[in-house]
């Protein structure tokens, strides 16, 4: 009869996480074991991690059949770990979660259970965080960012904790997008979608693996990949600031032609109007640059990810 039962597939991206795989794969094992109308298949995205995650994986999946170590060549990101773990994936119903212990292994049972009611996507919503102020702060701002630029509705407090049935899956497989952000390739596609409360924990050991720099490459994926407005906000800044030139100017003309006795001698004028215009055409420039550094990369087309090897017990 075990052929018939339904496969729920785990993905955890790992890096870094030496002093977490022993207690997320004890827990997960001991979770799983209580429920056996599902069977289960765990699948770890080692994403170049500098310590010995990658021993402990393997010695602690060692004999296990329904564990699958994919080993990356280097360090790709979070958002490619887990898109090689869909790539990899068998199951009817895929669950994925970071793996510092963040994201209660229990809450996938609640996930599962919406499934089961019908829903395409259940996603974890964060009801209370247990971050640093700046975490929490910085987080809050590019959300709000995002719903306001984008056409898409992200819910807010989510991240990638969710669970994603087989048909979504496929589609998002169709995605090939190389700046990734996956939360917004999923709300983007649609499906029957509901949010299920949880209390999102500290990260039990180690430390974080989005630095200040990988936060502000996300956040720049998220709003680029999703939205057009930055262009639009050069149009808008480029005629606000012709607007002040063109007053400018008139000013400037005004008081040669009719009070000559006042005209503006001023050079500190034209140098500040000159250093200004030029540090908006710098930083628009660099607007344009994003977007076009991010065609390039998809013109180039490369391989998302590179796997040294996969570790199977079968
Ligand atoms: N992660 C990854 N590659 C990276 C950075 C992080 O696979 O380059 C994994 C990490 O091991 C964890 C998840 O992505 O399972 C979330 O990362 P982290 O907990 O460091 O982020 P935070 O919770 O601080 O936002
Ligand atoms: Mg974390």
């Amino acid at each position: 009869m075990t052929s018939t039962k339904k496969l729920v597939s785990y993905i955890f991206p790992i890096y870094n996480e030496s002093g977490n795989i022993e207690l997320l794969y004890k827990t997960i094992i001991k979770l799983l074991n209580t429920n056996n109308d599902y069977t289960y298949e765990l699948i770890f995205i080692n994403d170049g991690s500098k310590d010995d995650s990658l021993s402990k994986l393997r010695e602690i999946t060692n004999n296990d059949k329904r564990s699958t170590i994919i080993d990356f060549a280097r360090n790709y990101g979070h958002q490619i770990a887990v898109t090689a773990g869909l790539d990899y994936s068998n199951g009817d119903a895929v669950i994925i979660m970071d793996s510092d212990m963040q994201d209660p292994p229990a809450v996938s049972f609640n996930l599962i259970k919406k499934w089961e009611e019908g829903y395409e996507v259940v996603y974890a919503q964060r009801r209370s965080r247990k971050d640093t102020f700046f975490k929490k702060f910085t987080a809050d701002m590019f959300y709000r960012t995002l719903q306001k630029l984008s056409d898409i509705d992200i819910p807010r407090n989510t991240g990638d904790f969710r669970l994603i049935d087989r048909v979504v899956v496929e589609e998002i497989k169709k995605f090939k997008e190389h700046d990734r952000f996956l939360r917004g390739m999923i709300s983007f596609i649609g499906f029957k979608q509901i949010a299920v409360q949880f209390d999102r924990d500290e990260r039990h050991a180690g430390k974080t693996g989005y630095p200040l720099k990988k936060m502000i490459k996300f956040a720049a994926d998220g709003i680029t990949g999703f939205s057009n407005a930055p262009l639009k906000l050069i149009r808008q800044v480029g005629l606000f600031i012709a607007a002040l030139s063109f007053l400018g100017a008139l000013y400037a003309l005004v008081v040669k032609v009719a009070f000559p006795a006042y005209a503006v001698e001023g050079w500190a004028f034209i140098v500040m109007s000159v250093l200004f215009t030029g540090g908006i055409q710098l930083i628009m420039l660099s607007v344009l640059g994003s977007y076009i550094g991010r065609i390039y990369t998809e013109v180039k087309d490369r391989p998302l990810y590179g796997v040294r090897s996969i570790y199977e017990q079968n």
